[in-house]
């Protein structure tokens, strides 16, 4: 008999689509160095020339624009660097958002004293006077904010932050992780200047991202990887044709799907709410003040902590995570969650649901039914002797 299993964590990173599957076995199948002149070489490098206007579209930019890298861990690492050029000069700041994701936080290439943080409000959007507060003072900065937040979905208001960054002279750079194929990633509606997205959160392989440098002449002039000329000298490295092809192929399904996907799951997640706290009136449901991602919903029961009911779901046949997934296993209180105040005690048991393409009604009817169960079960061992 085989074991049932929901995914639940599709914020982490998504199952692989049909379509990305299917391109992607075809251009493994393929020989060829997109860099070599002969007809192989150029036939990769047709693949790559498709996949580069086809992922350019989602953003509005010229296929020039786009930049493949292996995620948005290294497309961070790539832009926040006080040598990215805009015809405008260096930078001697970043002020960065209180929520970003770790890949962000870091800062990279900027110094600790060059680095600043904006709150955010409790209900999990940046304060948008702090951020004109940081800002105010002297040298040029740099903003990274993300398009929404991996644990709460809370989305940001972008276009809102952008507009205050350029007053004050700054660029804006967005990681639109968790919206593409949710939402829009449009540079220009979301007012940044660049924006990166990583291909396994919509349905693409792992090690497979884009940066679009939305703003003109935005240039790396001191790039994350040197070597040979590939991506215009911007990223050295032969390229990972069959990677960014299942990326294209998987962000154009996710993204034309988007506003059928996004209601269904809309309706998904509502649902879960309502029937979790119709069952559990005590339950913590983080960023319900803002406007969320239409698949996520992060939520705690006071007293009973995400370590225990992660494991008890996982022995139950479902798959969700606390709040951010960490590398070593181990669930690590959230800085997201401490941002926006919410009580340690409320934080520790912090679990994240996220749907996607694949999920099904009666998924999130099970998992509520398993979830009610569980803490009922948690709650009788620790009264019985
Ligand atoms: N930014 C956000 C908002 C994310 O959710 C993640 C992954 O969890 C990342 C960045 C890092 O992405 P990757 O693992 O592709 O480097």
């Amino acid at each position: 008999m085989s074991e049932r299993r929901i995914y639940l964590d599709y914020n982490a990173t998504a199952p692989l689509r049909a379509v990305a599957r299917r391109a992607m076995l075809e251009a493994l199948d393929r020989l060829g160095n997109a860099s070599s002149v002969h007809r192989e070489g150029r036939q990769a490098r047709s693949l790559l020339e498709t996949a580069r206007a086809d992922v350019a579209s989602h953003f509005g930019v010229g296929a020039a624009n786009i930049l493949f890298v292996s995620g948005a861990t290294e497309a961070a690492n790539c832009l926040l660097n006080p040598a990215l050029r805009d015809g405008t000069g260096g930078f001697q700041r970043l002020v960065i958002g209180a929520s970003e994701h770790a890949c962000v936080l870091s800062g990279h290439r900027f110094a600790p004293e060059q680095t600043q943080i904006a709150n955010v409000l409790p209900d999990g959007r940046i304060d948008l006077a702090d951020l004109d507060r940081q800002l105010a003072g002297p040298g040029r900065a740099m903003v990274a904010l993300q398009s929404a937040n991996n644990e709460t979905g809370v989305i940001q208001p972008v276009a809102e932050a952008a507009q205050i960054v350029h007053a004050r002279g700054g660029l804006l750079v967005c990681d639109a992780v968790q919206s593409a194929g949710r939402d829009s990633v449009d540079g220009a509606e979301l007012g940044a200047d660049a924006v990166f997205v990583s291909s396994h959160k919509l349905g693409g392989p792992a090690g497979v991202g884009a940066i679009a440098l939305v703003k003109d002449g935005l240039h790396m002039a001191d790039p994350l990887l040197r070597g040979g000329g590939q991506e215009s000298g911007r990223r050295a490295g032969t390229e990972n044709v069959a990677g960014i092809v299942g990326f294209a192929a998987a962000f154009g399904e996710a993204a034309g799907a988007r506003g059928e996907a996004m209601a269904r799951l809309r309706m998904a997640r509502d649902r879960l709410e309502k029937n979790l706290l119709a069952a559990l009136p005590e339950l913590a449901i983080f960023g319900v003040g803002a406007v969320r991602l239409a698949n996520t919903s992060a939520f705690a029961v006071p007293g009973i902590s995400a370590e225990t009911l992660l494991i008890a779901l996982d022995l139950a046949g479902f798959a969700v995570s606390s709040g951010s997934a960490c590398s070593s296993g181990k669930v690590q209180a959230s800085h997201v969650l401490a941002t926006m105040g919410v009580k340690p005690h409320i934080a520790t048991g912090a679990l994240r649901v996220s749907l996607g393409w694949n999920s099904a009604g009666e998924d999130v009817d099970a998992f509520c039914e398993t979830f009610a169960e569980t803490i009922r079960t948690i709650r009788r061992r620790r009264v019985t002797p």
